[in-house]
């Protein structure tokens, strides 16, 4: 069975327990997994809400609106400017009853311009403030590389290119590795790292924790099948970020594929009577990929967490990674000088 070992090998205890006698089919095996267990221990929820590109605003009500229909994981980063709010929208319910601290998983990011050592803490501690948290369930470095240090999240040269550091991801991590020692964040990990980023971390003379998620975009225009299998074999889970395409991306343009309108996908779609973004997000959850739609429109929130009551076919599943044409809606363009740009490898 093609993707037995792919999917048994990485089933999270919680899942395990939920398999039923039956060997036919290997995605129907992780239908009742609702989190990834990571190598830390902890459970992380697999559908969570994605925050980039919610206006401040707004994004409270999305994140109390997704806490009520029944999201335990929030993924947000200091880069998207509204953490403030995301964090009043956790405690607004918090303080209603509806959840507390220690049952939600709360998701940040270390910014590009925070990647000497040194500054690492400080950019935890300015997202905990924000959050008014007293820490993090999973701390990433949002991108392999460093930019220039400085009021500006994105120091940009004449050509339009970012204004690039030279720190090593490797001392980076050592900072990351130090929030954990002082009790800030339960888990660290990292985002928009390719294989030999991740091999070199974990052949760091001295690394004290292994990464425990790697976040990179995957929707079924860019299955990222050897980047995930390789991921999950070295105890690190994925996450999968943009798994609806990201149509509000600022740079769209109207030639560009669109998931969420693919004639296929809704053709599937609708054989269960679901929409195409629930498919899309059915997709990665039976791959037992994380998956964070990010939506500030409550009806959507609710709709993007109604996925655990069908299943996808073996056969849809393959028809789906046969999607595949390498397409990225978040190529991060203006750091491809960057001696760490991570798009020009495979994988
Ligand atoms: P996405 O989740 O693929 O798509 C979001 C867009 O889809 C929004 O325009 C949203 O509209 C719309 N949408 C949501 N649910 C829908 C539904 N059921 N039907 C139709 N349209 C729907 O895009 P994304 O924001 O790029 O990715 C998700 C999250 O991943 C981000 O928010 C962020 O947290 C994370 N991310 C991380 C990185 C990284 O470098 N680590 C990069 C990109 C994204 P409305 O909001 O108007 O409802």
């Amino acid at each position: 069975m093609l993707y037995y070992t792919l999917i048994l090998g990485r089933m999270t205890t919680k899942s395990r327990h939920a398999f039923s006698s039956t060997e036919s089919n290997v995605f129907i095996r992780s239908t009742m997994a609702t989190s990834v267990k990571l190598n830390t221990g902890a459970d992380m929820p697999i559908v969570g809400l994605g925050t980039w590109k919610s206006p401040p605003g707004k994004v409270a009500e999305a994140v109390k609106a997704a806490i009520s229909a029944g999201y335990r994981h929030i993924d947000g980063a200091l880069v998207y400017q509204n953490e403030k709010e995301v964090g009043e929208g956790i405690h607004a319910k918090i303080k209603e009853g509806v959840v507390k601290r220690e049952e939600l998983f709360v998701v940040s990011k270390l910014w590009c311009t925070f990647h000497e050592k040194s500054a690492v803490k400080g950019a935890c501690q300015k997202t905990l403030s924000d959050l008014q948290l007293d820490y993090l369930d999973l701390y990433l470095v949002h991108w392999p590389m460093g930019f220039q240090a400085g009021p500006e999240l994105f120091p940009m040269d004449s050509e339009g290119l970012t204004i690039n550091d030279d720190t090593s991801f490797l001392d980076t991590w050592e900072g990351m590795e130090e929030l954990v020692d002082a009790g800030l964040v339960k888990a660290i990990g990292i985002s928009n790292f390719n294989r030999e980023q991740i091999e070199a971390i974990l052949n760091k003379p001295g690394l004290k924790y292994k990464p425990a998620n790697n976040q990179v975009e995957c929707h079924p225009y860019l299955t990222q099948e050897k980047l995930i299998n390789f991921c999950q074999s070295k105890g690190i889970s994925v996450t999968a970020y943009s798994p609806l395409g990201s149509p509000d991306r600022p740079w769209a343009k109207p030639e560009d594929p669109s998931l969420l309108e693919d004639p296929n996908i809704k053709a599937i779609a609708q054989k269960y009577n679901k929409t195409t973004a629930q498919v899309l997000i059915r997709f990665q959850i039976q791959r037992n990929v994380i998956v964070i739609p990010k939506s500030i429109t409550p009806s959507r929130i609710q709709e993007n967490f109604q996925v655990f009551d069908f299943t996808l076919t073996d056969e849809e599943m393959k028809t789906i990674l046969g999607f595949n044409r390498n397409f990225r809606v978040c190529p991060m363009h203006w750091g491809l000088k960057h001696k760490d740009y991570p798009f020009n490898a495979e994988y």
